[in-house]
């Protein structure tokens, strides 16, 4: 490696964080740009890096859950963050949920003082020319910089929408409908539950279906959402049941006070370490905030909700990976650029950061000379890889860690049909692989 190389790192958001602090694990000088709070996004409200901007869940932390599995493999790689993630986490089950603010604290306190990596508060238009960089500028790029990766990629640019859920104040829900419960008593009660019976259900979908969504711009009118991410009103207008079966599933959730399991539930979860904030769990929407405020307080026990954030909607920016990313991250056109985070088309938190892990690590052994790590996809990792770099390029839509990349098992179909065995099996291998190869 050359002396004074540095290495640009465009984005202080989950997956730049992680990078700059691999790169400086590895005695590589960063330059962290970030654009806050000089520009923002529309969907960050703060100036701070790692900033978690709608729910605050990583998902699962079991590792015979698909992205609980991707967790226990970075932690054996060596992520940061999600060691961060865990010294800031708050009750909820079986998921890794985190105080935003204490993450994201922590987060700038690791870069400050990790000596190597130096924060400049700038917007990047372009792509550096002639430093190695690394661009993990998010689904939410500026217009600028999206337009050059569009120009350097020679194809159009794609995106989808996400929503945010809306967040309320703890204190102003009314506990004597509300109760605490997890599903099927798994894990420690830190759900808040707003249940419902059949009239209060149809009175709650009536407000829903009849309320106006705020118009989307004609360029974005050919836009898609993404699937696992929709926002309650587009499930609503599915039918009359589908939130039942989805975000307001009641099975397994009983009120011990009356013994019953309701027709609807809604779930919050806790958002903070003190307990003042609750996320409503499913409950992303782009409805107007007079319609939001309407539709929560028709839930038994959000009468009096005073809701902290609404919930907003967002064009997410992704590239053309198959057609421009290596296994590795790297670009194939230019060796010293690499991608991370969503912008790879890997959807979700702990992707994001799993992909500044892997194109931190990369960025370095690149500067070395040393071979890169491409993961074979018996691992969740190598899997999330090669569905983004080699799935069919013209179809390209973004993806989260799920069982169905992963390579299968070569067993006995009576064992592949037992989920929770065939699911055990699959974690193991991938974990013992990791252990002994890294
Ligand atoms: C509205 C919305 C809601 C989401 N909700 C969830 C959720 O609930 N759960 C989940 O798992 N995932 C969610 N995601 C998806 C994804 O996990 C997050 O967006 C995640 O933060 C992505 O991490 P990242 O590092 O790729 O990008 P980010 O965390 O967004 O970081 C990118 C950083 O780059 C900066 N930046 C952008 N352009 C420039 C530039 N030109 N120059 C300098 N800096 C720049 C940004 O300010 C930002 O800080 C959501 C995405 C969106 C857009």
């Amino acid at each position: 490696m050359e002396n004074n190389v540095r290495v640009k790192v465009i984005g202080a958001g989950l997956a730049g964080s992680e990078a700059a602090l691999q790169l400086a694990k590895q005695g590589v000088e960063v330059d962290l740009y970030e654009m806050r709070p000089i520009k923002t996004t529309g969907a960050h409200t703060t100036d701070k890096p790692a900033e978690f901007v709608c729910s605050n869940s990583l998902g699962s932390l079991d590792a015979t859950n698909a992205s609980g599995l991707l967790k226990h493999e970075m932690e054996a790689l060596g992520s940061y963050l999600i060691n961060v993630a865990k010294e800031s986490s708050v009750p909820a089950g079986n998921a890794l949920a985190i105080d935003r603010t204490l993450f994201s604290q922590k987060v700038e306190n690791l870069l400050k003082e990790s000596g190597k990596i130096n924060i400049i508060r700038e917007e990047v238009t372009q792509i550096p020319k002639d430093t190695p960089v690394i661009i993990a500028s998010g689904p939410l790029t500026s217009d600028t910089l999206a337009e050059d990766i569009k120009n350097f990629g020679g194809s159009e640019h794609l995106h989808f929408f996400d929503a945010i859920a809306p967040i309320v104040e703890k204190d102003s829900i009314d506990f004597d409908k509300a109760f605490y419960a997890s599903r099927y008593d798994k894990g420690e009660a830190s759900y808040i539950n707003c249940p419902m019976n059949k009239q209060e259900y149809e009175k709650f979908y009536e407000i829903l279906i009849n309320a106006p969504k705020i118009e989307l711009k004609e360029f974005e009118k050919d836009a898609k959402f993404f699937e696992s991410c929709l926002p309650i009103e587009v499930l609503a207008s599915r039918g009359v049941d589908t939130l039942r079966y989805g975000p307001m599933k009641p099975v397994g959730l009983v009120d011990k006070r009356t013994g019953i399991e309701n027709y609807a539930v809604v779930q919050l979860r806790q958002d903070n370490v003190s307990a003042t904030m609750y996320n409503l769990v499913g409950f992303q929407t782009n409805l107007k905030w007079g319609s939001q405020k309407e539709l929560l307080h028709s839930i038994p026990g959000l009468e009096n909700a005073n809701i902290l954030r609404y919930g907003v909607m967002h064009r997410n920016t992704f590239i053309n990976s198959p057609m421009l990313l290596e296994a590795t991250l790297q670009c194939k056109k230019r060796k010293d650029i690499f991608f991370a985070g969503q912008i790879t088309g890997t959807e979700g938190y702990t992707e994001s950061i799993a992909t500044g892990m892997l194109a931190g690590i990369n960025m370095a052994k690149y500067l070395k000379g040393e071979d890169l790590i491409t993961l074979p996809d018996i691992t969740m990792l190598g899997a999330l890889m090669k569905y983004i770099t080699t799935c069919e390029q013209k179809h390209f839509q973004p993806i989260n860690s799920n069982w169905g990349i992963v390579a299968d098992l070569d067993v006995d179909r009576k064992i592949k049909k037992n989920k929770k065995l065939k699911n055990e099996m699959l974690s193991k291998r991938s974990l013992e692989y990791i252990k002994s190869v890294f």
